[in-house]
C-alpha cells in the first residue's frame, strides 16, 4: 500500500560478538555468575523501561523481551558453562544459541521468538563488556533500514520520522517485525532477496505493497516516492464516517489487542472494535488468567468506546499463537490442531470462564458488546457457543468464518448465531493450503485469490438466506441481524475493501492506520460501482487479474498513491 524512497541505506547487522575471553581469567565461579546475574538484571530493567514508555503491541513485545533477559533456562545453561570454566560473556552467548535452537525447533510462534533471545544475549554481552547496547544505527537524515532481521525490541521503538522503510532478508509476513512495522505505518518488505549484498549508502526504492526492493531507482521511482509521501500526508485521518457516493454506510472498525490499542483506535476515528484479539492480552502467561484479570483487561477496551461497538473474540490460541496453558506444543500440525474454539475440547470450561469475564466487564459498561468464537467449523459448534453465551448473559453471539467449511455452511451456522466476521488471513491459508507465515508462499496466500473471493460471496449468500428464515420477534432485538463483516487483513486493502462492500459485506475492521485510506476509496464509488467491481473480481481467473481489473476501475488509488 505504500512506496518509499530511501535516500540512504544503512545496512545494519547485529554485531557478531566473538567473546574474546573464552576461559575465565582470575575470577571465581561465584564472581562470574554474579557478573552475569547483574548484567542480565540491568538489561531486563532497561528493556522494561522501554516497555513502560511504549504502548500497544510495542509494549507487549518489549515486555516479553524483558522477561527473556531473566529467563531461568537461559541463565541456568549459562551458569553451567561458567562452572565448566567459561567466561560469563561466552557462557551467555552459547546458552542463548541453545535456547534459540530449541525455540526454532518448536516452530510457529515460538520460532518467531528466536530473534528475541539472540537480541537479549547481545545486550547482556555488551553490558558485561561495558559497551553500548547493539541497536539501530543513527543518522542525521532519514534512511531505509536494511537488516538480516530486527529484534522486536528494536522494531518497536523505530522512529518513523527517521526510518523511511524497513527491509529484511529473513522473517515471515506474520513475524513480530512485520506486524510491528505495519502498526508503525512503515513500508516493510521481509524475506527480501539480496538484502545482504546492499552496501551502506545505496539508494533503494521500497514498494511495501508489491513487496519489492529496487536498488538504483530512476526518475519514475523517485517521483513516485515523492508523490506518495505527499499523498500519505494529505490523506489525513479518518472522519469517523465511511459512506459511498450514494449514501451507503460502511462502519469502519479497528482490530486491537488491548486497552492501549483501543484508545489509539478511538483517537483515529474508528467507530468501534471489530476484532479484540483477546489472546494478545495473555501471550506471556503460562497459567490461565483469572476471571478478574481477564475482566479488567476487557473493560479497558470497552471504556475506550463507551458509545461504540466492541466485538470480543474468545481466545484464539494455537498454531502461530500458542498459549502454554491451553495448547499442546508437540502437535504435529498445529494449524490443523486443537486451536481457537477447539481448545474448549482439551481444556473444558476455558470458554465459559472467559465469557463470564466478558459479562463481568460488560456490567455497567455502555458499549454495545458482541462476542465471537474463532475457528468455528460446524453449525453444531456455533450452536454450543451460542448456548454458552446465553448462559453467561451475553446477547450477541457470533462466529468467525476462517475455515472453508464455515463459509460453505454459513446459512446453517447463522441459524444459531447473530453475526459472522470473516477472517481472511486464516480463510486464505486454509483454502489455499498455504502457511500464512511463509514468505515463499505469499502469492498463494493472497486474499484476491478466486477461491477466497468465492468463499466470501458464499458466506454472504448464506447469511442472506439465514436472515430470511429468522424469526425476528424471537431475536428480542439483540443485534447482529445475521450481518457479515470482515476483520482479516483484506479489509485494510482499499481496493479489496471496495470489492468486499460490493459483495455485501456490511462492516470492515482493520488496523487503525488503514482507516483513512479505506474510507477515501470507498467514498469514491457508489454501491452499484462497488457491486460491478466485485463482479469483475469474481470473474477474474487469477488473483493478479482480479486485483488489476479492480484497480483499473478505481482511479482514486493512483491519485492517492495507494
Ligand atoms: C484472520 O484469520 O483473518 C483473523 C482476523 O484472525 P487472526 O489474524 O488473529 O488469526
Ligand atoms: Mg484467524
Amino acid at each position: 500500500m505504500s512506496v518509499s524512497l530511501g535516500c540512504q541505506c544503512l545496512l545494519h547487522r547485529f554485531r557478531q560478538w566473538l567473546a574474546a575471553r573464552e576461559r575465565r581469567s582470575n575470577t571465581t565461579v561465584d564472581e562470574e555468575t554474579a557478573r552475569l546475574k547483574t548484567a542480565a538484571k540491568t538489561v531486563q530493567a532497561e528493556l522494561q523501561k522501554r516497555a513502560d514508555s511504549a504502548t500497544g503491541d510495542a509494549r507487549a513485545v518489549l515486555e516479553a523481551t524483558a522477561m527473556m533477559a531473566a529467563d531461568p533456562m537461559l541463565l541456568k545453561s549459562a551458569n553451567a558453562l561458567i562452572v565448566a570454566g567459561t567466561s560469563a560473556e561466552r557462557a551467555v552467548w552459547e546458552a542463548g544459541a541453545q535456547v534459540a535452537d530449541m525455540l526454532r525447533g518448536l516452530g510457529g510462534y515460538m520460532a518467531e521468538r528466536t530473534q528475541d533471545v539472540l537480541d537479549v544475549r547481545s545486550r547482556v554481552v555488551a553490558e558485561l563488556r561495558g559497551q553500548p547496547a547493539p541497536g539501530i544505527p543513527t543518522a542525521d537524515h532519514p534512511f531505509v533500514l536494511a537488516a538480516e532481521d530486527l529484534a522486536p525490541a528494536d522494531t518497536a521503538t523505530l522512529n518513523p520520522e527517521r526510518v523511511l522503510a524497513l527491509i529484511t532478508s529473513s522473517g515471515g509476513p506474520q513475524s513480530h517485525t512485520a506486524i510491528l512495522a505495519r502498526a508503525l505505518g512503515l513500508p516493510a518488505v521481509v524475506a527480501a532477496r539480496g538484502v545482504e549484498d546492499i552496501e551502506d549508502g545505496t539508494e533503494v526504492f521500497v514498494d511495501g505493497a508489491a513487496g519489492t526492493v529496487l536498488t538504483g531507482p530512476g526518475d519514475v521511482e523517485r517521483t513516485a516516492a515523492v508523490i506518495w509521501a505527499e499523498q500519505a500526508r494529505s490523506l489525513g485521518t479518518y472522519s469517523g464516517t465511511c459512506t459511498t457516493t450514494d449514501g451507503h454506510r460502511v462502519p469502519l472498525l479497528a482490530n486491537v489487542g488491548a486497552g492501549a490499542d483501543a484508545r489509539k483506535a478511538a483517537e483515529a476515528g474508528a467507530e468501534g472494535v471489530g476484532l479484540l484479539r483477546t489472546e494478545f492480552c495473555f501471550l506471556d502467561r503460562d497459567t490461565e488468567p483469572t476471571v478478574a484479570e481477564q475482566s479488567a483487561a476487557y473493560r479497558q477496551v470497552f471504556d475506550a468506546f463507551p458509545d461504540g461497538k466492541v466485538v470480543v473474540r474468545t481466545l484464539d490460541a494455537g498454531a502461530d499463537k500458542p498459549l502454554p496453558f491451553l495448547t499442546d506444543a508437540s502437535e504435529p500440525n498445529p494449524a490443523l490442531g486443537v486451536r481457537g474454539y477447539r481448545t474448549e475440547l482439551s481444556t473444558p470450561g476455558v470458554v465459559d470462564r472467559q465469557l463470564k469475564a466478558i459479562a463481568e466487564a460488560a456490567d455497567g459498561a455502555t458499549t454495545d458488546i458482541w462476542v465471537m468464537a474463532p475457528m468455528i467449523s460446524t453449525a453444531e459448534e456455533a450452536r454450543r457457543f451460542a448456548d454458552s453465551c446465553a448462559a453467561a448473559g451475553l446477547k450477541v453471539p457470533g462466529v468467525m468464518v476462517e475455515v472453508p467449511s464455515a463459509a460453505l455452511t454459513s446459512r446453517t451456522i447463522l441459524q444459531h448465531v447473530n453475526f459472522a466476521s470473516i477472517g481472511t488471513n486464516d480463510l486464505t491459508q486454509y483454502v489455499m493450503a498455504a502457511d500464512r507465515q511463509l514468505g515463499p508462499l505469499a502469492a498463494l496466500n493472497d486474499p484476491w485469490q478466486p477461491a477466497v473471493l468465492e468463499l466470501i460471496r458464499l458466506t454472504v449468500a448464506g447469511a442472506d438466506a439465514a436472515r430470511g428464515e429468522t424469526d425476528h420477534d424471537a431475536q428480542d432485538g439483540a443485534g447482529g441481524d445475521k450481518s457479515v463483516g470482515v476483520c482479516g487483513e483484506a479489509a485494510a486493502d482499499p481496493a479489496l475493501a471496495v470489492v468486499l462492500v460490493g459483495l455485501g459485506v456490511q462492516s470492515l475492521s482493520m488496523s487503525s492506520r488503514a482507516l483513512a485510506a479505506v474510507a477515501a476509496v470507498i467514498g469514491s464509488v457508489s454501491l452499484a460501482d462497488a457491486q460491478e467491481l466485485a463482479e469483475k473480481a469474481l470473474a477474474a481467473p487469477t488473483a493478479l487479474e482480479a486485483r488489476a481489473a479492480v484497480r483499473a476501475g478505481l482511479p482514486i488509488l493512483e491519485t492517492l498513491g495507494l
